[in-house]
């Protein structure tokens, strides 16, 4: 689907609680995309995406950020802004029912299902528990209004519909094992482009995932070296931590560690860019006689997995990060 970046500032960078869910607003209004981004702008607040009454899907905050969409905190692990996609979706008309226009009700079911291919959820549940809910559901508001309240259980089912067509059987959990002998990989090596990185790869937990990644030592220690080598500090394996790994993994964003234990994942000295830090991805690079130019940085993006690199705050940040932990590839 063709989603158009009109980008509202009100937001905090990243997502140390991980994405759980996604939380379905309507715009008690009747408001073109861009138009609601001017308007959450204004009043200090934002959603993920936003669909407009002209039928544009936008995205106001990258998902990879916490937007101000559900009112129940930011920073405080809270379910709506810290762990959710936030949709603010246009009215077609007003109270007291405050309906969707069918044309935008399915752009809704194609965002979900974007969003849950790219989170690696392969199917949808309801509630508050659940990984699709209403804002009324973790906050005391009449937010979705009656309209799209009684559309949950159909928008569910159809992204279910979306899901089950494109869901691939999930590959026989290999139990951990030993280094020696070697037992043959569950999945083949990725390609040399991206063996900065794990292949997209989920489970029940972190340690069967990582197994179906291919790792073959899913041992505490050498989690631990996975978390430090993707900035989760102190690693304890506690559950935040594991699903915070998780979820980079289950979006091919999970880099992978030297095993001192096992030759198997050489990492070659002249792979990465030497330890650099700055003010920004710019002055980091420019410390190191790095061409820092916005196409070069694209490049350095590409060879490192962050995907349609346009030099967002969030890019920026995580590119940095890599650098600093002398983990930024080179392209
Ligand atoms: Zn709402």
């Amino acid at each position: 689907m063709n989603i158009t970046r009109i980008p509202v500032t009100n937001m905090r960078a990243g997502r140390p609680f991980g994405i759980t869910g996604i939380c379905i607003h309507h715009n008690a209004g009747q408001l073109t995309a861009r138009r609601m981004a001017e308007v959450v702008q204004s009043r200090g607040v934002s959603y993920n995406y936003g669909i407009g009454s002209d039928g544009v899907v936008a995205e106001l905050v990258a998902p990879g950020n916490r937007a101000f969409h559900a009112g129940d905190g930011v920073g405080v692990n809270s379910r709506g802004n810290d762990r959710s996609i936030g949709i603010g979706v246009s009215n077609s008309g007003g109270a007291p029912n405050w309906p969707v226009s069918p044309a935008n009700f399915e752009h809704l079911v194609e965002l979900c299902t974007v969003i849950a291919r790219q989170q690696g959820w392969r199917q949808l549940t309801l509630g508050a528990n659940g990984n699709l809910f209403m804002h009324r559901d973790v906050r005391a508001t009449a937010c979705p209004g009656p309209f799209l309240q009684g559309r949950m259980t159909e928008l569910r089912d159809r992204v279910n519909r979306n899901l089950a067509a494109t869901n691939t059987p999930a590959p026989p959990v290999t139990p951990p094992t030993p280094p020696a002998p070697r037992p043959p990989a569950p999945t083949p090596a990725p390609p040399a482009t991206t063996s900065g990185f794990f292949p997209r790869a989920t489970g029940a937990g972190i340690v069967a995932a990582l197994a179906r990644a291919g790792e073959r030592d899913t041992s505490f220690a050498h989690r631990a070296r996975i978390a430090a080598a993707n900035n989760i500090r102190n690693y304890t394996g506690t559950a935040a931590q594991n699903t915070t790994m998780l979820g980079l993994l289950q979006r091919g964003q999970l880099r992978r560690a030297n095993n001192p234990a096992s030759p198997a994942n050489p990492a070659p000295s002249n792979r990465y860019f030497p330890r650099a830090s700055g003010s920004g991805i710019v002055a980091a690079l420019n410390s190191i006689g790095i061409n820092s130019s916005f196409d070069n940085r694209a490049r350095i993006a590409r060879a490192n997995n962050i995907a349609n690199y346009r030099g967002t705050a969030a890019q920026n940040i995580n590119m940095l990060n890599r650098l600093k932990a002398g983990r930024l590839i080179r392209p």
